[in-house]
This record gives C-alpha cells, structure tokens and sequence, in this order.
C-alpha cells in the first residue's frame, strides 16, 4: 500500500515514482537473483576475438543485452542475465533491402522492445515477421509486443500449445500447492547435493511461477510445420533459411544463413553451458544428433546460442564433450547399479569443465543423466 501523504510528492517527483515503478518490475524476476550463480557473460567466445565478420563494438549494450553486427545485415542480440531479467536469452535479426526478421521474444515485452529498437537504430525496413525459436517462457513471454506491434510472429507448431499447458495452467494456480511438492523434495533431500540441487530447482520453478502469472501470454499467429522446412525467407539480398531439429524441447527451430555461414541455433546450443535438458519432451540421442550436424558444417560457421557468448564449432565441439563426459560417467553408474535418481546428483564436474556454467543442476546435468538411463532401458 502507497500511503496517502506520499502520493502528491510521488507524481511530482518523477525520480521516486520512476525507481519504484522499476523496483515493482524487477521484484517479479527478483526471484532469478537468488538462484543467478550467474556470473557475468562475455557476449563473445575469445576463440572470435579476431574474426573480421563481427563488430567489436555494440551498436548497443544496456548491460542486460547488448547488440553488435556479425555479418551483412545480421546483427546478435548477447544476454548477460547477471546485469538485469530484460531479455535473459540470446537472439538477433536480420535485415535485408526488402525486410527484416526478428528473432525471439526473450522473458519479457521490454526485452522484445529493446531489440526492436536496436533494428530501428540500423533500417527502416519493414518487419517481415519475428520468430521464437522454441515455447520456453525465456524466448516467449514477450510475445505480446509482436502482437501489440501488428508483426507476425512464427514458431514450431506446438509452440503456442506448449505455452497454454505450460505457463497458461499456472496463471491463478495456487502458488503453494504448486510448489509444495518441490518443497518437500529439498526436506526430504538424502544428501547435501542434492538438497542444493533441489533448492536451485525450487528458485528457478518459482520464477517460472510469478513470470507465467505475471506475463499477458501471446501465441504466435504463423504456425510452421516441420514436415515442410527447410522454409526460405527472402528478406532482399539476405536469405534466412528455416530449419527444425530434434534435442531441447520438442519445439526448436533455428535461422540458418548458409551465404555466410551464420546459424542462430536458439536453445539447441548453450555455449559454455551445460546443456538444458529438462523438457519432457528433449531428447539426448536426438540432441546429440543435432550437435554432429552442426559440427558437419563449415568449420567458419559463427553460431548464436540461445544463451552464453557468441562461438565457433568449437563452441559445438565443447558441447558434444559435455555430453560425452556426462554420458560416461553415468554408465559407470549403471553399470554399477546406482539407481537413476541417485545417479542424477553424482556427476562430477572434471577440473576442465569447472568454467562451464550450470543454469541449475535438475534443470541441465540431472535431467541429462535420468534421461540416458531412460534411453538404455528402452534399448
Ligand atoms: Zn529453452
């Protein structure tokens, strides 16, 4: 409650009403604070220090995103999640003579805006259309600015259903019924791990929950079906090419530009991230698959992930190794006869890979390991 005496100086002190209309902004994706183990994300792999085809320079950086050029009329749009909830995952667009594409609708309205402004600063093209590269409410809940704004906005088929059943069911939910399963999980915790496993799970399922609650959710209007990809998109001297593979969510599409060997590979690459493997519906057969496809390409590719800094293949080759370790150690397990569930929270993580960041551990590394299990009962 605003106390009444405040109000008149509130509405003429502009500088008070607008830090607490920030503090009420940021306090629904506070939550992500108190699970951000995330350190600060350089918005380039070091390895492309010198690539000429990338702009050093931001054409802009809010601290949140920044932007930069990394190819004729390509542009990527880099998160750091550490400096503020705007945007949260990678993106980008592309602009040709005749139009541009926008990619993602990231974890809010000003995180779609921001982007939106950053084409603005570029061209006064019109804006073909804006894609989601998948449903997860970090690349969508910003949706309605695409509705708001008249663009057209294509996703994978399932997109919008997957946004109904997932975040559209917790709208009104009983907050603590909801969460009260996962809260027991952590009392009943075996280990210390996995106690903190569970407390990072609960953290980042809480901030799903106020999101979801707080978002006026918006669907995309041009459905694609993967069965007629590979689509092209003439934008006027720049061709995007439409692609679906399997691995992340059941719902991923990436933007390839073979001209110049540029892909925005949205969540089905996490560049110096353990990958996010959670969805019911990923697959790590079918993930890794997909990984030996990229790295089937040519060995200049620049790739944008949906989340970490702009790399190489060997950004690709990183995550394949990832999955391997992974894989290995959980087959010791199996072998060993540890139950999946335990096996989940036994991983270690090798002196190598202790710079690779983990988004949270029953979100990526846990659901990766129950899954392969899952894959060699089926066997
Ligand atoms: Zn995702």
């Amino acid at each position: 409650m605003i106390d009444d005496s405040n109000r008149g100086r509130e509405v003429v002190n502009s500088g008070l009403f607008s830090r607490r209309s920030f503090l009420a902004k940021s306090s629904y994706l506070g939550a992500m604070y108190g699970v951000a183990k995330l350190l600060p994300m350089p918005a380039l792999a070091a390895e492309l220090a010198e690539d000429s085809r990338i702009s050093q320079t931001p054409i802009v950086d809010k601290g949140f995103a920044s932007v930069r050029k990394i190819g004729d009329g390509l542009y990527a749009t880099i998160s750091d999640p550490s400096k503020g909830f705007q945007t949260v995952c990678n993106g980008g667009f592309l602009v040709g003579k005749d139009g541009a594409l926008l990619i993602e609708g990231f974890i809010s309205v000003a995180g779609a805006a921001f982007q939106m402004d950053a084409l603005r600063m570029v061209s006064q093209v019109p804006v073909k259309g804006a894609l989601d590269t998948h449903y997860h409410f970090d690349h969508s809940m910003g949706n309605a600015f695409f509705g708001a704004n008249g663009i057209p906005l294509w996703a994978h088929v399932n997109t919008g259903k997957r946004i109904i059943e997932s975040y559209g069911a917790l709208q009104g939910a009983d907050k603590a019924a909801f969460l009260g399963p996962l809260e027991k999980a952590i009392k009943d915790a075996k280990t210390e791990t996995a106690r903190k496993h569970h407390e990072d799970y609960l953290a980042h399922v809480t901030t799903v929950f106020n999101v979801s609650n707080s978002t006026v959710l918006a669907l995309p209007n041009r459905p694609i079906d993967p069965a007629k990809l590979p689509m092209k998109v003439d934008l006027g001297g720049v061709t995007a090419v439409i692609e679906s593979y399997p691995g992340h969510s059941g719902t991923d599409v990436i933007v390839r530009v073979p001209e110049q060997n540029v892909v925005y590979a949205g969540d089905l690459l996490f560049s110096n991230m353990y990958p996010v493997c959670f969805d019911t519906q990923a697959t790590v057969s079918g993930w890794r698959q997909t990984l030996k496809t990229f790295a089937s390409w040519n060995k200049d590719t620049l790739f944008v992930p949906g989340h970490g800094p702009i790399c190489g293949q060997e950004g690709i080759a990183l995550s394949r190794a990832l999955f391997d370790d992974i894989e290995e150690q959980a087959q010791k397990m199996h072998k060993a006869g540890v139950p999946a569930a335990e096996a989940a929270d036994l991983y270690a993580v090798p002196e190598k890979y202790k710079s690779v960041a983990i988004f949270a551990w029953d979100f990526s590394i846990g659901p990766t390991i129950t899954k392969l299990y899952a894959e060699w009962v089926a066997k």
